[in-house]
């Protein structure tokens, strides 16, 4: 039985921590390999170890030496060491540290310099092998690890029986380092599980497992016993970050289970992410509520579009010109909407109009501004009829219009756009349809 534990930010959080961390894997001897994310915060306000690199990076790019950010990074792995009682020359590692940053001057070896340093600090406290993610991960040029990566893992984990592993960072193909979007870890555990050919990915973090929604929203909700890849993809996709939305793909593929837990509650249950094949919904219809805001929604209306060959295509090519992607394409029998990372359109929202306008002469185009998505999914939605009925009723009785709704063919999940404003408002009204009796 091989199990490996990637542990979040919160529980890499101070020496306390990383002596909770000791405990959880000295229970089960079946935790063989760890993957650690960088210190987070410790209480509210508090800084995140990465967050203090990103800042350490600006201060090298302006002045060429590290300052004030890398003097509070350093402050806190060296309270960690202290507090956790490692027997290590944390000095000599933070200045050989600072001088690798001061060389590199580059954003992705700096902002990697946190979990490299927590993975030294907890292979130390463990006494056990430490392994530098830059010689195992290895990105291809779309930034995915390529084929090497498993290879070199594999090869690596072989010889050990015990390792950490540093998460959220590989090696890109031009030789540097480079990460992975925010809460990357994830991922890391991920590829590490896939490659040791393990039994389960536990995912340790500061709550105990999925909740049916974001509990800075609805204070308490339900808890998620059990959750398929596909309910994972869709609420981790939609905003539920509890796992980073991309860190199924490697286990998927070896059908390895994910198991969330609860680093300051162990013997909580958490949450079991099981393969799709074989998965038996419970019984209630809808698992999990999950959203976001910011999106632009361009509608185009025109008659008889679905018979004009290639209308979308050319639609289509106005964003690709313009490197633009896009979330839901949700479509009625003479009307199609996109719907857009704010971000991404905002910028170019004029020129794209106008050359769609350009492109297929639609009767009318329209912006909607600021938008939400939530998503609503669950297997037991399926062919369930009701279950939309009751959502939007709910909706409707908080006093919310519904601007767009979206229901991909899988009907795991129903997508509903509202104005930002009223977000939170629509998801607690949700919740309490779905989840009411609960609370
Ligand atoms: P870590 O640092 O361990 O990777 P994250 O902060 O990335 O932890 O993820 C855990 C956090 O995700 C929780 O503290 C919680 O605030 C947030 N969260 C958002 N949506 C959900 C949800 N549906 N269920 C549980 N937690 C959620
Ligand atoms: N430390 C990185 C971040 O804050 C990666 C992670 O925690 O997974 O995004
Ligand atoms: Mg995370």
């Amino acid at each position: 039985m091989i199990k490996v534990c990637k542990f979040g930010g919160t529980s890499m959080a101070d020496g306390i921590n990383f002596l909770r961390v000791k405990n959880i894997l000295e229970i089960d001897p079946a935790r063989r390999y760890v993957v650690v994310s960088a210190p987070g915060k410790r209480f509210g306000g508090d800084g995140k170890v990465t967050d203090l690199l990103y800042e350490t990076y600006r201060e090298v790019k302006e002045g060429g030496h590290v300052g004030e950010a890398y003097a509070k990074v350093a402050e806190r792995f060296r309270s960690i060491v202290h507090e956790a009682g490692v027997a290590m020359d944390i000095e000599a590692l933070l200045f050989e540290t600072a001088l690798s940053i001061e060389a590199e001057q580059a954003e992705d070896f700096t902002a990697s310099r946190g979990e490299y340093l927590a993975g030294r600090i907890m292979a130390a406290l463990l006494q056990i092998p430490f392994i530098d993610a830059r010689d195992v991960i290895k990105f291809d040029a779309l930034g995915r690890p390529d084929a090497r990566t498993y290879d070199l893992l594999r090869d690596r984990l072989r010889g050990l029986r015990r390792a950490v592993v540093a998460g959220f960072y590989g090696e890109g193909p031009d030789g540097k380092v480079k990460t992975f979007s925010r809460g990357g870890s994830d991922v890391t555990g991920a590829i590490v599980a896939r490659a040791a050919g393990a039994d389960l990915y536990e995912n340790w973090t500061d709550v105990s497992g999925f909740l049916a929604c974001d509990p800075r929203i609805v204070p308490n909700p339900a808890g998620i016993r059990r959750l398929s890849y596909r309910e994972l993809r869709e609420l981790s996709y939609m905003g539920a970050n509890v796992l980073h939305s991309e860190a199924i793909f490697p286990v998927r593929e070896a059908g390895i289970p994910i198991q969330i837990k609860n680093t300051f509650r162990p013997e909580d249950e958490g949450t079991r992410i099981l393969p799709d094949k074989g998965f038996v919904p419970s019984g209630r219809p809808v698992t999990g509520i999950a959203g976001k805001k910011n999106f632009t929604v361009i509608f185009l209306e025109k008659s008889l579009m679905n018979t004009e060959i290639g209308f979308t295509y050319r639609v289509l090519e106005v964003f690709k010109r313009h490197n633009i992607s896009f979330e839901h394409i949700p479509s009625g029998i003479d009307t199609m909407s996109f719907v857009i990372d704010s971000e991404q359109i905002l910028p170019d929202l004029e020129a794209v109009e106008r050359e769609i306008s350009e492109a297929v002469h639609p009767d009318k185009i329209g912006v909607i501004p600021d938008m939400a998505l939530i998503a609503v999914v669950g297997h037991g939605m399926s062919y369930n009829v009701g279950i939309s009925a009751r959502l939007f009723t709910a909706i409707a009785r908080t006093g919310v219009n519904v601007r767009m709704i979206d229901q991909g063919s899988s009907e795991l999940n129903i997508i509903v756009g509202v104005e930002n404003v009223h977000y939170e408002r629509t998801v607690r009204a949700v919740y309490e349809e779905f989840f009411g009796s609960e609370i």
